[in-house]
């Protein structure tokens, strides 16, 4: 009887329980629901984003599959060149009649390697570079060099066609010697065949193999180590050199051999092949999930290029594939972290370490060499191709990147499982060459990147619902400095706002917890590209928190720029359009661009006392929509500019600072 009693209230609290639960979900759900009904009353204006820079992509999306493709198939080496096509980089255009064949061919190395088979391994490419590059002299003797090729299950024409874009294309007397390493491939045309083709190419090129599959830095250590060159030249196995590629990299590292140089790099299409030049002017860098990415060089950095187009610049980091180094250099600095497995994290590491211990990475614009951009990753990971991810980059954050590895890791759920990992050789390396910290890394080398400090704030940007209690605490907050600041210079007042909101990060996270999973954010737009800038609308959507948190944090400075990882600011603009003979404004929008100090659009005012995000340029207050966006499944309200009106509960927002230490 006492048992039944017992179980009785147990099912009594669990029914409660659940009841609570569903309680509460009927309360947040009526709650968004408002919010989005409130959003649709008015109509969406016909906005559309200007045209965007070249497609660049070539970053792992996962393995795929590979569809019924038989090992025969694979093993098969069509290449039949037709005299003409792809001459001069031009796209190779298949007849419908062969799309099947093309179609199951891509599927190998997720590229088009029926084009590839009928374009000649000696094609011609166009000559790219600037008219004052061709008008440059480089001295008569330069350092000579080791080609580095390391390639797993390349297709013959591509590995190929790499090879002799090296040997028609650079000055002979400058190649000591090119090293193919094959990473464990088991195609059959990469074993006997290739050995016997190597054997005959007009520069002495050997074949050198590891045992088992290791990853690439194994492959590009193997080589480095039985190189003979003064320097190391590194290419990945689907790339093609273009006139006058060789010359501007080993000059610089003739200079100071403390340089590690990178060409431009173009792009050849993974879908026809054609070659397609680049912009010169972008830098390596990475966001905060350490994926690299291509970003603009600033407009300071650039008014500083034009003065000589032809004057190498720095970058950030490396895209890793693609460089030449001091092949003493190489070893004295660390050659590679042996531990990182596979692909991923490399170039992370090495431009890292170069900077930190006293070297420098640069970008030679008047060097360029093609390279194939892939969609997704032909390989297979041993393990799991997130595992070894996201291990290789804990290696590089626990070595390279100090107390600064704790914010990668709380913002990287993924990667935390590694971060106990023993990096203690590589630490150890780190401190005999005594290497700078990672602060030093960002303050000096990229001031620009994203980050936060204890000068700026850091967080998010959320809409503030008045109606609702949640925001008190907020208010009352602004209510208390809104006294001290009200009268300071926009700069003071950041200075104070900021100082103030980073400590009362644990009061108003405390009161809006309730609110939060229910919240909208301000969002930084989406790349139409894996490895590009994501410029575009800024718009609203309901706060991930904690997946792609990074689309929702914002860093603001004193000078009231905000920013998103990837180098993008908060920017207003007009979207005008032609009717008839008129020119037609559209409304104002919030857009994120590349950041640049200098741009007077980019500089907002938060007003205390009412809410307001201002913009210094336009005096208009940032609105949100009340529209979703088109084509649109997510949810995603437009964020417009106009002018303030403290009427407008639409213009009331609230910065949420959250800790980042
Ligand atoms: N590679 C290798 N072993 C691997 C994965 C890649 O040797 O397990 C080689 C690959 O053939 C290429 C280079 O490493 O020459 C860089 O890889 P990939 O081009 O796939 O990287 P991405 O250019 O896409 O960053
Ligand atoms: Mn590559």
């Amino acid at each position: 009887m006492f048992r039944l009693r017992v179980k009785i209230f147990y099912v009594y609290i669990l029914i409660s329980f659940m009841l609570s639960v569903y309680l509460f979900y009927l309360i947040s759900k009526y709650s968004v629901e408002k919010f989005i009904n409130y959003q649709r009353h008015v109509k969406s204006s016909k906005f559309q984003d200007r045209p965007r820079m070249p497609q660049i992509v070539g970053h792992y999306v996962g393995i795929g599959s590979i569809g019924n493709i038989s090992k025969d198939f694979m093993n098969t080496n069509n290449f039949a060149p037709v005299p003409g096509v792809g001459e001069n980089g031009d796209p190779v255009v298949v007849q419908a009649k062969d799309l099947l064949k093309m179609q199951q061919l891509f599927q190998i190395n997720r590229y088009n390697l029926l084009a590839s088979d009928r374009v000649a391994l000696n094609r011609s490419l166009p000559d790219v570079r600037k008219p004052k590059c061709l008008a440059k002299d480089y001295p008569s003797k330069l350092p000579t060099t080791s080609i580095i090729i390391v390639f797993h299950n390349e297709a013959w024409s591509v590995l190929l066609r790499t090879v002799w874009s090296v040997i028609i294309r650079s000055p002979r007397h400058l190649l000591k010697e090119i090293l193919l390493v094959d990473d464990a491939s088991d195609r059959s045309f990469l074993k006997v065949e290739l050995e016997s083709y190597v054997q005959k190419l007009p520069v002495a090129t050997s074949l050198l193999r590891l045992n088992k599959r290791e990853g690439l830095v194994a492959a590009r250590l193997m080589g480095a180590r039985v190189a003979t060159g003064d320097t190391l030249t590194f290419l990945d196995a689907h790339c093609e050199c273009s006139p006058g590629w060789l010359e501007p990299l080993l000059a610089r590292v003739q200079e100071n051999p403390k340089k590690v140089v990178c060409p431009v790099i173009d792009i050849i299409s993974d879908d026809n092949f054609s070659y397609i030049k680049s912009f010169e002017f972008h830098w390596g860098a990475f966001n905060w999930q350490m994926h690299f990415r291509w970003y603009t060089l600033s407009d300071e950095e650039l008014a500083e290029r034009r003065k000589d187009t032809t004057l190498p610049f720095h970058t950030p980091v490396m895209a890793g594939g693609l460089f030449t180094m001091d092949r003493k250099y190489f070893f004295e600095i660390g050659s590679y972290d042996e531990h990182l497995k596979i692909w991923g994290g490399d170039n992370l590491e090495m431009s890292f370490r170069i900077w930190q211990c006293g070297g420098e990475i640069e970008i030679a614009p008047c060097s360029h060499v093609g390279h194939l951009f892939r969609k997704s990753s032909p390989y297979t990971f041993p393990g799991g191709v997130s595992g070894i991810l996201n291990e290789n980059l804990a290696r590089v954050a626990l070595v390279w990147m100090d107390d600064w590895s704790k914010f990668f890791f709380k913002f990287n759920k993924g990667t935390e499982e590694f971060k106990s990992l023993n990096v203690s050789t590589r630490v150890a390396l780190k401190k005999q060459m005594n290497c700078k910290s990672f602060d030093w890394y960002l303050r000096r080398v990229w001031p620009q990147n994203f980050f936060p400090a204890p000068n700026k704030f850091f967080g998010r940007v959320q809409p503030i619902d008045l109606s609702t209690f949640d925001y008190q605490e907020y208010i009352t907050l602004m209510k208390k400095i809104n006294l001290v600041v009200k009268h300071l210079n926009p700069e003071l007042k950041w200075k104070f706002l900021i100082k103030y909101l980073s400590e009362n990060v644990k009061k108003i996270g405390d009161a809006m917890k309730v609110a939060k999973h229910s919240s909208y954010c301000l969002q930084k737009p989406k790349s139409n590209s894996v490895i590009n800038q994501p410029f575009g609308q800024s718009f609203l959507k309901k706060c991930s928190l904690l997946i792609n948190i990074f689309d929702e944090e914002f860093v603001i400075d004193d000078h009231g720029r905000i920013m998103s990882d990837e180098g993008v600011c908060l920017d207003s603009f007009r979207k005008t359009s032609v009717d008839g003979e008129q020119l037609v404004e559209g409304p104002k929008k919030a857009k994120m661009v590349t950041c640049g100090s200098n741009k007077p659009g980019q500089r907002w005012v938060y007003e205390t006392d009412t809410y307001h995000i201002r913009n210094i340029n336009s005096d208009d207050c940032l609105e949100r929509g009340m529209t979703l966006m088109k084509d649109d499944s997510e949810s995603r309200f437009e964020v417009f500019l106009n002018p303030c009106d403290v009427r407008n509960e639409l213009q009331k927002w609230m910065l949420f600072p959250v800790a980042w230490k």
